[in-house]
């Protein structure tokens, strides 16, 4: 069975799914190019440094000590081996939480029955995306994925990464009458962070 490829570990995490204190995975490769990127290491889609084994050890090790634990990335739909690795975590007795973009709605339909909670990245207005995302049609796959998730009843925070160069008041107000038509709140707002991004442009600014 092919394993999820992961290349990075947060041990504890108080600020990655709010009100739990979690362990963190990192998944390996994401379909997207946000010029904002702060972890551009995980977007080639290559095998991962860290075994699934590994992990397994140490999560076992937290049992009773933490209260869940995040796959994050990278885009952490993009790993066919994310169910198992959740029904996985869940067998230990973990709650289960999820970081994602949406670019695949159908895999992130098939992971939410297995989700106590998703942290979902809004990235612009529906038709304004692959100007962040470099890539034509992800708007349609976000949109897709917000009214899945929100039908899923699973509870979940919206958040929105916040450039001047990239999103203007109008940008949000568009952002926030696209949400409202899947019924859904206004995003949270979080400024762009420098650490970590390799767009010059960007982190000049
Ligand atoms: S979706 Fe997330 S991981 Fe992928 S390129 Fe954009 S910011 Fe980076």
């Amino acid at each position: 069975m092919a394993e999820l490829a992961l290349s990075g570990l947060v041990r504890h995490s108080a600020c990655d799914w709010p009100g739990e204190l979690v362990a963190v995975l990192f998944t390996q490769g994401c379909p997207w190019s946000c010029r904002y990127c702060h972890n551009p290491d995980l977007i080639p889609a290559r095998a991962g440094t860290l075994p699934w084994a590994e992990v397994r050890d140490f999560l076992q090790s937290r049992r009773g000590l933490l209260d869940g634990v995040v796959i994050s990335g990278g885009e952490p739909t993009l790993q066919a081996a994310l169910p198992a690795a959740l029904a996985e975590i869940r067998s230990m007795g973990f709650r289960t939480g999820l970081h994602s973009a949406g670019p695949y709605p159908e895999r992130l339909a098939r992971v939410l029955p297995l989700l106590d909670w998703v942290g979902f990245d809004v990235k612009a207005p529906f038709a304004d995306y692959p100007r962040i995302t470099g890539v034509p049609g992800s708007g349609l796959r976000a949109q897709e994925s917000l009214r899945l998730l929100q039908e899923s009843g699973v509870a979940h925070a919206l958040r929105t990464t916040v450039h001047p160069r990239l999103l203007g008041a109008a940008d949000l107000d568009r952002i926030g009458a696209d949400l409202a038509e899947l019924g859904l709140p206004m995003a949270e707002l979080q400024p762009f962070r420098a650490a970590g991004c390799i767009d010059t442009e960007l982190c000049a600014t």
